[in-house]
């Protein structure tokens, strides 16, 4: 976890000097240009938003800016805020992407820790999730294609940048360290004389970290992927889980993580661990989790089906079963339907359910399927029976494993085709379905597992998942 220190100006000087040293060819605030840093103006902004913003008085922006008309702001003008000496250049958002966290961010672009946060009006780094719209100066040098380097347990500051070629001074100034002492093992510190791509908070084999569509929701399965090369290996840990991350070719590690459905949506950490070089690396990014937008739904059964013990039990067996993420995956592209009935859904995933006038509530973590005793169920893709076998409220259950932590689940069947072992194809047949354990009418609960989280099954049908 990163600590916000506010200081006044900390190291500004050198790193100053160092900006300008680093400088590619982008000019820097010269003599006699206006007093205050460049503002340019962007979507939805007014000029009093903007005075606002920056706590500075709209008619000292008028004049500094010169402005012609301040009537008719047009986005992409070019305003000069005064009296903010604690910053210069020209300020610009950027999306946060993933890989770089508020560290990261102050050392790409050389800004003084108080200055980012200053702009952002931040407290926290927490704040400065990715994706958030961070306000930046550029012009003052920035370190983008510079190779990174984790800094190993037991290896000094001084014995790094020897390894790499590296004058240890210089080091110290571009990573706004207090001196070659302060660099913490497991940290990622950018070097000044050699290029690579990629993010700022990850070492240099990696070239990028990403999180596909939808990112992370409640309820839905996520997708990381590492790009990078050589001899990385990979973990790291989201929502109280770790990560498994499994090589889907030579140049890219992906991890699907499940994000629970009753996860509060809001600001957690994702945090990617790994070794390069025998030296290990640590990297956490406040990351959104957002919210799957479920239906609610009220119910009124028998007090039968409100015997929470037996069901918390039997769940923890099913918990134990999916657990493990074996390494080799056995499904490929799109998976196809479970069940020939493709309309006929009695209930979808997710529903929050309120049972017998809200004295007990529940959450729907599979998709229902109807149509009657007897129909026909499919493995929608390849994979390794685990379980196949009675349970008391489940009924007659099916667990497939299909690697890297993905497993299926057909419950309430009237007949199991399929034994713990056998290896199923697609479109196989591995059972009949029914109304046994506890049910009140005939359907296929069928519910789909990433990483040790039941998520929303209908994306495995539309979505190809690596
Ligand atoms: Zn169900």
């Amino acid at each position: 976890m990163i600590t916000l220190r506010l200081k006044p100006f900390p190291k500004l000087g050198l790193v100053l000097a160092l900006a300008l040293l680093l400088s590619t060819g982008q000019a820097s605030a010269q003599q006699g240009e206006p007093d205050g840093p460049r503002y340019v103006v962007q979507p939805g902004d007014t000029l009093s938003s903007i005075a606002l913003r920056f706590d500075t008085p709209m008619n000292d922006i008028i004049a500094a800016s010169d402005l012609a008309d301040p009537n008719s702001l047009n986005v992409g003008d070019v305003l000069v805020i005064p009296g903010i000496n604690w910053i210069d250049g020209t300020l610009v958002f950027e999306d946060i992407p993933y890989g770089e966290s508020f560290l990261s961010l102050q050392r790409r672009y050389l800004l003084p820790e108080e200055s980012l946060a200053r702009l952002n009006r931040v407290t926290s780094p927490d704040q400065l999730y990715a994706g958030f719209s961070v306000m930046l100066a550029t012009e003052r040098g920035e370190l983008s294609n510079r190779a990174r380097v984790a800094v190993g347990v037991g290896s000094s500051l001084l014995e790094l940048a020897a390894a790499n070629g590296e004058n240890p001074w210089a080091m110290v100034a571009v990573n706004q360290l207090p001196g070659t002492w302060a660099a913490v093992p497991g940290d990622v510190l950018f070097t000044v004389g050699r290029e690579g791509a990629g993010p700022g908070g990850l070492p240099s084999p990696i070239t990028a970290l990403g999180v596909e569509d939808p990112g992370f929701m409640q309820g839905r399965a996520s997708v990381v992927n590492v790009a990078g090369s050589g001899a990385l290996s990979l973990g790291g840990e989201l929502l109280g889980r770790e990560l498994h991350f499994f090589p889907e070719s030579e140049t890219n590690w992906v991890a699907i993580q499940g994000v629970g459905l009753t996860t509060t949506p809001g600001i957690y950490t994702l945090t990617i661990t790994g070794t390069f070089d025998e030296a290990d690396f640590a990297f956490s990014q406040p990351i959104r989790v957002l919210d799957g937008n479920y239906a609610s739904e009220t119910l009124t059964v028998g007090a039968e089906f409100l015997d929470s013990d037996l069901s918390d039990a039997e769940s923890a067996i099913v918990r134990e079963l999916v657990a493990p993420a074996s390494d080799q995956k056995l499904w490929q592209g799109l998976w196809g339907w479970p069940h020939p009935y493709v309309g006929v859904i009695n209930s979808e995933y997710g529903t929050h359910r309120l049972y017998n006038g809200g004295s007990y509530e529940g959450y729907h973590y599979g998709v229902d399927f109807g149509g009657g005793i007897g129909i026909e169920i499919w493995a929608p893709a390849a994979g390794r029976v685990v379980f196949a076998g009675p349970m008391d409220v489940r009924g007659n259950a099916t667990l497939i494993d299909h690697g890297w932590g993905i497993y299926t689940g057909y419950f309430h069947q009237s007949e199991i085709m399929v034994a713990a072992g056998d290896i199923v194809e697609p479109g196989q047949l591995i059972g009949l379905v029914g109304g046994t354990g506890r049910v009140s009418g005939a359907h296929l609960h069928w519910e789909v597992w990433a990483n040790g989280e039941p998520v929303q099954p209908m994306d495995w049908l539309n979505r190809v998942f690596p």
